[in-house]
């Protein structure tokens, strides 16, 4: 039994499984399922008994074989209600889905459990990725799961945390003068004399189906109702990529009914060629004035193919600039959420959209929180916060 096989997404070819991304006629490849097959086994009743981690879909991925899979215990992160938040928001529900809880606190965990998987399955020993810093930590700690080596090829200013993340890890760390498609140019450079496999966004299958699960769990979690919008902080773009390939595969099974969740991609304003694709305007902007997170992605490798998803699902795209960031992530702290400046920029793209009368009262709203606030604490101005050693000393600032 075949399991799965790639489809192009531009000209519909198909071929065997393998880690190739690209048709000869230069349309992305998408890996397409035997459903029918899938449902054997995949039932909602057996999911019940499965693994807390995203491997409980593990019919709905790439690998072959079972024990093939290199996990540290990725996903089924918990989403959760933001009811204060409700209250006080013209909008029927909102939710989070706490993607900063994986292993190496950001969602790129599941795209590399999935993409080392597939590596290791057909025993490749190294692998390299241009990153902006958590897909490089996440590729090298599910090699050092693995027992392979991992090059991983970040900007200069790569928040310093993730750098040390990746050196622990045992991982080849080195800084690139220069952005992610700088890096990017280094690794496919040296691919044939370094003999590394090159990981990075939509060069090989595995990790959009591993980003996939994001989508199959939350839906899951709200019992097989699909929110209205989806607000999801985009840089490459393979996690819209892969959300929008759960839902049509849920559909495919029957799971889920209806529209398709509005999907909207939010990036920093400066760096921002998902929106201006949306927009109809050329890329713009120099980027180098914007923060160093995983939205800093001047030129997605699939541009047209992100703008082409928003508009198929009737979403849409925002930019939001680094003040509203900031006070976004303070208004997450103030709910309890750790949110990294990406997970941040969500709000911040919802509170734009309420605003704008495009989220409305009868919006069910999740927003994916892609990593954590702390990977990011060398960015931030060191804080001021007063030393007390007695009671009265606590009197002195408070009144001050
Ligand atoms: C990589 C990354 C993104 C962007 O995700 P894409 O799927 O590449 O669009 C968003 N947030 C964080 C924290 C990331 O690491």
């Amino acid at each position: 039994m075949i399991k799965c096989w790639l489809t192009c997404m531009k000209c519909a070819q198909t071929q065997p499984m393998g880690l190739v991304s690209r048709c000869a006629c230069g349309g992305l490849l998408a890996v397409e399922y035997d459903l029918e097959l899938a449902k054997r086994t995949l039932t909602k009743e057996a999911l019940a008994d499965r693994a807390s981690s995203m491997w409980r879909y593990i019919e709905l991925l790439p690998v072959q074989r079972e024990n093939a899979v290199v996990s540290l215990g990725e996903g089924w992160t918990p989403l959760i209600r933001m009811t204060r938040a409700e209250a006080q928001l013209p909008l029927k529900r909102l939710y989070v889905k706490r993607e900063e809880q994986n292993p190496t606190g950001s969602f790129k965990s599941r795209g590399f459990s999935s993409a080392v998987s597939l590596l290791h399955e057909r025993g490749i020993a190294k692998a390299a990725v241009p990153s902006n810093g958590n897909a490089a930590s996440a590729l090298a700690a599910y090699c050092a799961r693995a027992g392979m080596e991992a090059y991983v090829f970040v900007p200069q200013d790569c928040p310093e945390l993730i750098i040390q993340e990746c050196l622990n890890y045992g991982a080849h760390v080195y800084l690139v003068d220069g952005f992610i498609h700088d890096a990017g140019r280094i690794v496919e450079e040296g691919k044939a004399t370094e003999g590394w496999f090159n990981t990075g966004t939509m060069r090989e299958p595995g990790r959009v189906e591993g980003k996939k699960t994001m989508g199959l769990e939350m839906a899951e979690q709200l019992e097989w109702q699909l929110p209205d919008v989806i607000v999801y902080p985009t840089g490459g773009g393979s996690g819209i990529i892969g959300l929008w390939k759960a839902f049509r595969e849920l559909k495919e099974l029957g799971w889920v009914h209806g529209e398709l969740p509005r999907l909207v991609s939010v990036q920093e304003a400066g760096c921002q060629p998902i929106v201006d694709a949306v927009q109809g305007f050329g890329a713009g902007g120099s980027s180098s004035d914007t923060l160093p997170t995983g939205l800093r992605v001047p030129e997605p490798p699939d541009c047209g193919i992100i703008a082409e998803l928003l508009k198929q699902t009737k979403g849409t795209a925002v930019a939001v600039t680094q003040g509203e960031i900031m006070k976004a992530q303070q208004a997450l702290g103030k709910q309890g959420i750790s949110a990294s400046p990406e997970g941040a920029a969500t709000w911040a793209g919802l509170m734009r959209l309420i605003e704008e009368g495009w989220i409305g009262t009868d919006d069910s709203v999740v927003l994916f929180n892609t990593s954590h606030a702390i990977k990011y604490e060398s960015l931030q101005p060191k804080p001021t916060v007063p030393v007390i050693r007695t009671y009265a000393n606590f009197v002195h600032w408070k009144r001050n």
